[in-house]
């Protein structure tokens, strides 16, 4: 079980101090997000919400500090997939509204409704829980219909959705707060499936005026299309400060870097191979880094003799078979690596980077996948004017 070992109110030190002895860290910039609110803030304009999206560990970063961390930095609301985050974002301390976007059964809806969170309601067999729950607490509950506009994932058929709203309406204690669907095609390089789907969604929004909160866009659709943006954007990629694929350049900072330490430098005489399956082999004799990150760690198994790390403000080459613990790099080029030297797997270092976006072309996927696959065991710190403010785990 992770738990904070402070407070973001009081710095624990610098992240050098509070690094020398990890192998491998995770480091999350609270200025970085603090400038991705205010970016997408102005861009969005006023009277839009920003809705955080920190589903999956808010990606990853740890979602227990960064939504405290968004909700001091003004983000309106927050949204998660499972109704089990959106109460440990409540044991967090969040205290804005909280929307699950994903499914719920009758029977998450007591707790729920204790922590006035905001359901999304597919079913009456759902509406009367939670209508049964709110009365039992003499409150209202707020839920949220989401149309399946043709990404034909979640949400209710066009054809039941005007009925669905009408039935949920007329139960007690229960609120139809919010209309939303969600796009498929928001970062293709042709989005104009998300125009089809807005006409779907706009005529049923035209048959529920009385419904007053109205959302579509993820962070691809809120920075591409002004007109789809409503009531208020779901955000998660962007906050974390990367584009989307096929979205014009906002100025956003990445949040997230990997970094870990050399555990061992040894030297490769040519004929030797190394690594499992001894998959690469020195032509000249040849010095290699121990890395001590795996895909134990979510790093990810087919960037092995595929990828790079930062070493000393060089790019040096990922080789041989990734482990579940640690992999190997290439620092024939640095004859002064030692151990302990700091290594950037995700990040910057020096005048270069590793983008999220190209540590996911390399290993075959996508950013949003590259982050939510980092795993417990990579402890996340939090850092203000490099002033650390938080660690959660190891
Ligand atoms: C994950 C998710 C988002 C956020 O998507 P980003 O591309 O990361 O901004 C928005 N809406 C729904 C329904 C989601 O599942």
């Amino acid at each position: 079980m992770p738990t904070a070992t402070s407070t973001p109110a009081k710095p624990l030190g610098s992240l050098r101090d509070l690094t020398t002895s990890r192998n491998a860290w995770i480091e999350i910039d609270l200025d970085a997000l603090d400038h991705n609110v205010a970016t997408m803030r102005s861009l969005v304009g006023p009277g839009i919400e920003l809705i955080a999206v920190v589903k999956a560990n808010a990606y990853g970063a740890g979602a227990e500090v960064l939504a405290p961390a968004l909700e001091a930095a003004g983000v309106e609301r927050f949204a998660v997939v499972w109704p089990a985050e959106a109460l440990n974002l409540r044991a967090a301390g969040v205290t804005r509204p909280i929307l699950v976007l994903g499914h719920a059964f009758p029977a998450d809806a007591p707790a729920a409704i204790a922590a006035n969170i905001t359901l999304t309601c597919h079913s009456l067999a759902l509406g009367h829980a939670i209508s049964e729950a709110a009365l039992a607490r003499g409150t209202t509950a707020t839920v949220h219909i989401k149309v399946d506009t043709g990404l034909h994932r979640f949400g209710v058929n066009l054809d039941q959705a005007v009925a669905l709203a009408q039935a949920l309406r007329s139960m007690p204690g229960l609120d139809v707060e919010g209309l939303t669907t969600h796009m498929a095609n928001a970062d293709e390089p042709d989005d104009s499936f998300s125009e089809l789907q807005d006409q779907r969604f706009a005529h049923i929004a035209e048959l529920l005026p009385w419904i007053r909160y109205r959302h579509t866009a993820n962070s691809a659709t809120a920075l591409r299309r002004d007109e789809f943006r409503y009531d208020g954007v779901r955000l998660g990629l962007a906050l974390h400060g990367i584009q989307p694929a096929n979205t014009p350049p906002a100025g956003l900072r990445p949040i997230l870097s990997v970094r870990a330490r050399v555990a061992r430098v040894s030297d490769v005489p040519p004929g030797e191979g190394v690594s499992y399956g001894l998959r690469w082999h020195p032509r000249d004799p040849a010095r290699v880094a121990l890395v001590p990150v795996g895909y134990g760690d979510g790093w990810r198994r087919s960037l092995g003799n595929e990828g790079h790390v930062l070493i000393a403000g060089h790019r040096c080459p990922m080789v041989g078979t990734l482990c579940m613990d640690q992999f190997i790099a290439d620092v024939t080029a640095l004859p002064s690596v030692s151990e302990g030297d700091e290594i950037t797997l995700l990040g910057r270092q020096g005048d270069d980077e590793l983008s999220a976006t190209e540590v996911a072309a390399v290993a075959g996927t996508i950013p949003w996948d590259i982050f939510a696959s980092l795993q417990a065991r990579l402890p996340r710190i939090y850092h203000r004017h490099h002033e650390v403010t938080a660690v959660i785990g190891p």
